[in-house]
């Protein structure tokens, strides 16, 4: 035990890096100072006019009580209807979990699946909530490089290296945060072949699946043959609908695993918001063009972010196939993601985050959101390479 009273289990934890740097911007602000933020992952878009309409509706009706715990049945309908149809595969509303946020849903599923020392292989650099979930459930993590050559999918060979008699679970990122990188349905072919050969589950975070640029949205693990009864899908409404404070996510999974989920929730935070449920059920009944639109504004700055970060001399970025994030290769510079990371908000006032807040294999590089409009993104480009020049 700690002096502070914790156990081990927790002992690995610590902040989220864009909480971290978010907290470090606001104190230099707090002090006077400019700063462009390109650190925070989320939407800059307000929700619909429908779904806001939606949601203070439903408080001002009332709907503001304890609702079921894997959500309300329009929802969970909405919901397998939907995120069923877009990839391809059948779902039933008793597969489906409603949860504050997408997160409950990939840590309670987790904590359902794998035992004391179970091996769970994620993606370096990838989001820092795996690694923390897993040595919360008491997993031994596994962290497999995703490479820049392949688009910022795993490099499979590693990815075969990893795998062993104790592998129980694989998670997948797909459109990614920190890359932006998409994985290609061979690289998934490949995964579910393992997965099947090695009797593990994945939990798939398609979360960004809506968020692509190439007209298709990512395709998912749970549409390939055999892989739907041993995958967990979690997505939800902070990023397609600009709907993160709102804390609304899901997951769909067979629904044997969803009971034991359900029971996990039922326990930690009883059921999810029922005003907020309500809101949801318009957002996937209404109108998506906006989502289309928002959508298209996230490729324009893309665009705009991958060219001018090229046009700085020792930064060389890749076109991000998905998410709102760029992930540039900086190593040419000779600094640490860290130093860098640190320098370029000291010295040029804009806020990054460095490749290794998501894992060791993110050394060398910076992520940057882009989830800002564009005007900030044209400052904060000329900023970063004022500063790089003058290194
Ligand atoms: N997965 C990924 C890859 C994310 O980037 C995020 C948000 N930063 C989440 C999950 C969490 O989503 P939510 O806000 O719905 O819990």
């Amino acid at each position: 035990m700690a002096e502070d009273g914790s156990v081990e289990r927790i002992r690995h934890l610590k902040a989220e890096g864009a909480y971290h740097v978010l907290a470090q911007a606001q104190a230099m602000e707090a002090e006077g100072r400019s700063i462009l933020h390109l650190e925070v992952g989320e939407p800059d878009f307000l929700a619909s006019e429908e779904i806001l309409d939606a949601g203070v509706e439903a408080l001002r009706a009332g709907r503001a009580r304890y609702v079921p715990p894997a959500g309300i049945r329009p929802l969970r309908e909405a919901i397998a209807e939907f995120a069923g149809r877009q990839r391809g595969i059948e779902v039933s509303p008793a597969q489906v979990l409603v949860s504050p946020g997408a997160k409950p849903n990939m840590f309670f599923p987790t904590l359902a699946l794998i035992d004391a020392g179970d091996d769970v292989l994620y993606p370096d650099p990838g989001f820092p909530t795996y690694a923390a979930m897993i040595g919360v459930a008491g997993g031994r993590g596994v962290p497999v490089p995703v490479v820049e050559e392949r688009g910022f999918s795993f490099d499979l060979e590693a990815f075969d290296r990893a795998l062993s008699p104790r592998t129980r679970l694989i998670i997948l990122n797909s459109p990614a945060n920190p890359t932006g990188g998409v994985i290609p349905r061979d690289d998934l072919e490949h995964i579910a072949a393992a997965a099947q050969r090695h009797d593990a589950w994945v939990i798939s975070d398609e979360i960004y699946t809506r968020i692509t640029f190439d007209g298709k949205i990512a395709p998912s693990i749970a549409s390939l043959p055999g892989m739907q009864e041993r995958t967990v899908v979690v997505d939800g409404f902070s990023k397609t609908y600009a709907m993160s404070g709102w804390r609304l996510g899901y997951g769909i999974m067979p629904e044997g695993l969803a009971r034991k989920v359900e029971l996990l929730l039922t326990h930690a935070f009883g059921c999810t918001s029922e005003f907020v449920q309500v809101a949801a059920v318009e957002a996937l009944r209404g109108s998506q063009d906006w989502v289309a639109a928002m959508v298209a504004e996230y490729r324009r700055r893309r665009d705009r972010v991958v060219t001018g970060l090229n046009a700085i001399p020792g930064i060389r970025c890749r076109e991000p196939q998905g998410a709102f994030y760029a992930f540039p290769n900086v190593t040419a510079l000779g600094l640490s993601s860290d130093e860098l990371a640190e320098r370029i908000l000291r010295e040029a006032g804009v806020a990054l985050l460095p490749g290794t807040a998501f894992g060791i294999n993110g050394e060398g590089y910076l992520r940057i959101s882009y989830a800002t409009s564009m005007e900030n993104l044209e400052r904060a480009l000329e900023r970063i390479d004022r500063f790089v020049r003058s290194l």
